[in-house]
């Protein structure tokens, strides 16, 4: 049997290691053609060894000039991460940030099917991508495990458009501590997720459910979905990882433990289901699921994605941007928890009424509102 060749994306990432678990155990049916790393070269060097693809690429540019590794063809900078994907039959996505849509973009016009994780993509792309994904027809499936819940809850069902997404969350680590204490949030505070395992910006994302007002956009575009047909569902087992009410108020739910192993394996498996190594879900030790309106006074970057999502396509891209910044600034102690999301209102006011009418001018804003929102809350970072 031929095996289907997989490039893998960000390998040395969460998504990444997690796809290369799932496919240590399938090797007779995958072969791991293609992996990709930015910084991290020692654990590269060893997945390189343990998985002998037929290309690498290492997308930092000072970092390839010193990486050396054996059998194996090498590619360099954001070049080489789209050369890598030529000749594979699936891209699983797992780079985190704007780095991954020119991949994106490359993959939909060659037609090569993508397994996408990096929200961002969707994000950024907005209708760009949507509308490039039904011109082209080259298969998407999500990663990001609301998406590919939806997503299989969708399937099945294509007569029959969706009235309500009912997009869960787990609230992050905050749900539950009273605004003033969320206010004081430390970083530490802030990377300790009490459900998921993920990368730190991902994972501060959950504390500010910035996370959830990305997987908002990326619902809106992946599946072409009016946002006011976007519900936010407050589910803190992470248990229903989310769901689609139909016309007759019949609601399909999907359903596992929390293991990104899952949407991975399912996505790798697709249109079948594979036996994996993923926990079984036991609803008697379960007992009960919790559901619960978001709080958007306690999450304000939850009300801010929700009203960039209203708007055209491009204040998702300001939210996203400024979003980034925020996070470096709070990761490097320049700015407080709580100032996230006013870096974000503030990004969003400023830049009101931009848009971007390519993917080619999508970076050059990117890059204008990085750059402004450093230079106000970091003035040095312009010196
Ligand atoms: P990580 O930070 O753990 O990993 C990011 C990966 O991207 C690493 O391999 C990193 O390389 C690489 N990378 C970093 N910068 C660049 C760049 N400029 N160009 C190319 N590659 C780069 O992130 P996650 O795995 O958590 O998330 C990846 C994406 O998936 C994000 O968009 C996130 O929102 C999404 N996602 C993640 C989930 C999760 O469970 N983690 C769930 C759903 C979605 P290196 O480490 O070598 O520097
Ligand atoms: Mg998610």
């Amino acid at each position: 049997m031929r095996r289907k060749k997989i490039a893998v994306l960000g390998a040395t990432g969460s998504i990444g290691t997690s796809t290369l678990a799932v496919l240590r155990d399938l090797q007779e049916e995958y072969e791991v053609y293609a992996l990709s790393a930015h910084r991290n070269m020692a654990l590269f060097a060893e997945q390189i060894r343990e998985f002998a693809p037929k290309a690498a690429a290492v997308t930092d540019e000072q970092c390839a000039k010193d990486f050396r590794a054996e059998g194996v063809e090498l590619f360099a900078g954001e070049k080489g991460l789209i050369q890598i994907c030529d000749g594979a039959d699936l891209v699983i996505l797992g780079v985190v940030g704007v780095a991954g849509l020119p991949v994106f973009e490359h993959c939909l016009r060659s037609g090569i099917p993508v397994a996408l994780a990096t929200k961002e993509a969707m994000v950024y792309g907005g209708r760009l991508a949507r509308d490039l994904m039904e011109q082209t027809g080259t298969p998407v499936l999500p990663l990001d495990s609301e998406l590919s819940a939806i997503f299989q809850c969708l399937k099945g069902n294509e007569m029959c458009p969706p009235e309500e997404i009912l997009l869960t969350a787990s609230g992050g680590p905050f749900r539950t501590w009273p605004l003033e204490r969320i206010q004081q949030a430390t970083l530490e505070q802030a990377l300790r997720h009490p459900n998921w395992s993920m990368g730190a910006k991902i994972t501060i994302d959950s504390a500010t459910m910035a996370n959830k007002g990305l997987e908002i956009m990326e619902t809106r575009w992946m599946f072409d979905i009016a946002p006011e047909k976007i519900t936010v569902v407050v589910h803190p087992e992470s248990i229903v990882h989310s769901a689609v009410r139909f016309a007759d108020n019949s609601v399909m739910a999907q359903l596992g433990v929390p293991d990104m192993k899952l949407p991975i394996a399912y996505a790798l498996g697709h249109p079948g289901r594979r036996k994996n190594s993923v926990e079984k879900l036991d609803f008697f030790q379960i007992g009960a699921l919790h559901f619960e309106q978001p709080d958007l006074k306690k999450f304000p970057c939850l009300a801010l994605a929700m009203q960039a999502t209203r708007g055209d396509g491009s204040a998702q891209m300001i939210f996203n941007a400024s979003n980034d910044v925020a996070v470096e600034l709070f990761r490097t102690g320049a700015i407080t928890f709580w100032q996230i999301s006013e870096v974000i209102s503030q990004a969003m006011d400023h830049f009101a009424g931009v848009r971007a009418k390519s993917f080619d001018e999508i970076y050059g804003i990117n890059e204008r509102i990085k750059a402004y929102v450093r230079q106000r809350h970091l003035p040095q970072a312009g010196k």
